[in-house]
């Protein structure tokens, strides 16, 4: 499981500049797959090596006229439901506020995780004399650092992999012969309805009561001797008194969900189109090297609308052009019509996804590809590719042993992945290219 460190803090504190920050060095020295969706919700980090997934719950957006309190208590709350570590960050150039000592005395008595404070905007020695009154929260972990200068940062970073839950066994991992399948979505796409589609049967469903929650339950399903395990988050619209701000709380779950799955099913509502959450459901599906599908439910509502469905073709030609091999199937839960072709795509995709690369194969494909069409010249140097070979799979993993990675060009890496996706028979699984100089 790739742990979640969530980052509290009311506005303008520098959230969102500490988590571009690690999310960028991250990007930058990890060649993954490029063009996803990114926005400052949430991202893929390296702490201290490891891999995490950082969530600022400030771009969850909380209601305008929702008191202070309440905001950061409804922020708190899912950092505390979701998160492994919470990072509470307060401005140093504003000195000790009440709302700080109000979050501290409420994290002081419902923390059941590790928490760690920084306090930021502490650019220089002066301000961290200003900033000493932060010891009065008598918190455990306090740090001062400064987003925007990354002063003080790694050492925060260090606290950080310290208290991360120690690294267990990848469920995902455990081979316990079945697909684990996560359907994820907004609020009201059709997941539940695709999964009593999908086992025939009615679900209970607890009630809409604002403020209760169904935890979202794994159900198990056979299907001519295939087992797969139907990771469900449908009980999000049902959480907590907030209404605004629901959606993204769902994505916070869904992150959970993806974790633990194989195979990650993005249903997109056929009537409202592709939405900015769509996309960023399944640029995180990719970006956990998880196997991706889109599912576009509810085209019953479409029937016999060329125009509008038309319109919803191209929106997902663009949406899939960071990824334009992912499947792409079309269905009704309601009516039934389409929801077959599920199964069997989960399969073929799921073989891909486990496939392992022949390297002499591999590398005769390496160099027809260079040979028909070399790396163009980079700061007047140009790439040199010396061999590939497969490092893991789920998804397969090719690390190219090149003279200076930072020669690749966008460009030239979509040509290579395209081309030795289509000479190792990979049609719908995502391919994973690391380019590693000579150490
Ligand atoms: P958020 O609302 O908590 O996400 O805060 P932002 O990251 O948007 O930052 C709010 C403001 O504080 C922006 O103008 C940032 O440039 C500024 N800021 C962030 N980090 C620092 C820092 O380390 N030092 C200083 N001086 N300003 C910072
Ligand atoms: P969830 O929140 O994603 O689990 O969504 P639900 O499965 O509860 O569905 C939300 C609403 O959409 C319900 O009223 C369903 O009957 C309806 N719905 C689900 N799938 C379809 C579909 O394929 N076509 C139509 N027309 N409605 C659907």
């Amino acid at each position: 499981m790739t742990p979640i460190v969530a980052i509290v803090g009311r506005p303008n504190v520098g959230k969102s500049t500490l988590f571009n920050r690690l999310t960028r060095t991250r990007q930058a020295l990890v060649d993954d797959l490029p063009g996803v969706t990114r926005d400052r919700l949430y991202g893929r980090a390296k702490i201290e090596g490891r891999e995490v997934t950082l969530v600022d719950t400030g771009g969850f957006d909380p209601p305008a006229d929702q008191a202070f309190a309440a905001e950061v208590h409804a922020q708190i709350q899912m950092a505390l439901d979701e998160a492994d570590v919470i990072l509470c960050l307060a401005d140093g150039r504003a000195g000790l506020t009440p709302q700080d000592q109000e979050v501290a005395r409420h994290l002081r008595r419902t923390a059941t995780k590790p928490v760690v404070w920084a306090v930021n905007k502490v650019d220089g020695p002066n301000l961290e004399d200003a900033a000493a009154e932060f010891y009065s929260l008598g918190v455990e972990h306090l740090f001062f650092i400064s987003a925007a200068h990354a002063r003080g940062v790694p050492d925060l970073l260090e606290a950080l992999a310290e208290l991360l839950p120690p690294e267990g066994e990848d469920e995902a991992a455990q081979d316990l012969g079945e697909v684990r399948l996560a359907l994820l979505g907004r609020p009201n796409v059709g997941k539940s309805s695709l999964i009593n589609r999908l086992t025939g049967q009615e679900r209970v469903v607890v009630s809409d009561v604002p403020g209760t929650t169904r935890d979202a339950v794994d159900t198990p399903l056979e299907v001519d001797g295939k087992r797969y395990l139907l990771i469900d988050t449908a009980g999000i619209r049902r959480q907590g008194r907030v209404n605004r701000g629901l959606e993204k709380a769902g994505v916070f779950r869904s992150l959970r969900a993806v974790e633990r799955a194989h195979v990650g099913a993005v249903l997109v509502d056929a009537s409202e189109g592709i939405t900015d959450q769509d996309l960023r459901l399944s640029g995180h599906v990719l970006d956990s090297h998880r196997a991706l599908i889109m599912v576009v439910n509810k085209w019953d509502l479409l029937a016999g609308d060329e125009y509008r469905q038309k319109i919803l073709l191209h929106e997902l030609e663009m949406a899939r052009r960071f990824a334009p091999w992912t499947p792409l199937l079309f269905m009704s839960a309601k009516t039934g019509q389409g929801v077959k072709k599920l199964l069997p795509t989960v399969d073929q995709l799921f073989a891909e996804y486990n496939q392992r690369l022949n390297t002499g194969q591999l590398n005769q494909a390496l160099s027809q590809i260079t040979e028909h069409h070399p790396p163009p010249l980079v700061k007047n140097k140009r790439l040199k590719i010396y061999y590939g070979s497969q490092v893991a799979s789920r998804p397969p993993t090719v690390v190219l042993k090149v003279n200076d990675p930072s020669r690749v060009h966008f460009s030239y890496r979509r040509y290579l992945t395209n081309e030795l996706r289509r000479a190792l028979g990979l049609t719908i699984a995502p391919l994973r290219l690391i380019f590693r100089g000579k150490q």
